[in-house]
């Protein structure tokens, strides 16, 4: 059976990605590029180094970091569990506590992509999705985006991690969530976005009562 989903997900992201590219061109901050010098062509990224002129008529240069975009699945149990991955994370040298996420395929829609990642990494499969938040992760570098999905409705499956991936799959209740928070396990911004609109949505449903 398909997941169920909020309306109009693809919708909203392309109104609001032409929404962003207006406000960027008329605003007087705005920051022509005047030239733009390729540095490197990875598997995943891209690093170029543009020189631009800026509102001053003065020039700078940026160092800029081309990236897919992402998605990351904040996925809760009936039970009120959220699943989470531990992994090694070479950049930091060190192994973090995240939610399962992955990036975008070529013309991949982020909704796919969540339900694909979700299964891969942790072997859940969820019957709704519903989009909490999409947002930058770097902005000042990079381009990346990354959109954050509600997974609940859960069934547990097979794992099917890349070839080059290795999690363990834990299953965290909100205090947990919060010692590894306090500890330094977990402090990838994805992971702290949703440990706190976690916290939020069950405050809210509290406050329903
Ligand atoms: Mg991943």
């Amino acid at each position: 059976m398909l997941p169920t989903y909020g309306a109009g997900i693809r919708f909203r992201t392309i109104k609001l990605k032409k929404r962003m590219m207006n406000v960027s061109k008329q605003d007087h901050l705005y920051e022509k590029t005047i030239a733009s010098q390729p540095i490197y062509q990875g598997r995943i990224i891209s690093l170029k180094v543009d020189e631009v002129l800026l509102p001053n008529g003065r020039t700078a240069k940026r160092e800029i970091v081309n990236h897919p975009g992402a998605v990351a699945v904040m996925a809760l149990t009936d039970d009120n569990k959220l699943v989470a991955v531990r992994q090694f994370r070479k950049p930091l040298e060190q192994t973090i506590v995240e939610i399962p996420a992955g990036k975008l395929e070529p013309g991949e829609e982020p909704l796919t992509c969540a339900m694909r990642e979700l299964e891969e990494e942790t072997g859940y499969v969820a019957s709704h999705f519903e989009p909490l938040s999409s947002f930058y992760t770097s902005p000042g570098f990079a381009d990346e985006i990354l959109h954050v999905f509600v997974a609940t409705g859960l069934q547990k499956g097979e794992s099917k991690p890349d070839e080059d991936e290795f999690v363990d799959t834990l299953e965290l209740t909100l205090e947990e969530a919060h010692a590894l928070h306090r500890s330094g396990e977990i402090r990838d911004a994805k992971t702290v976005v949703a440990l706190f609109a976690w916290e939020n949505m069950l405050l809210r449903k509290q406050l329903k009562r």
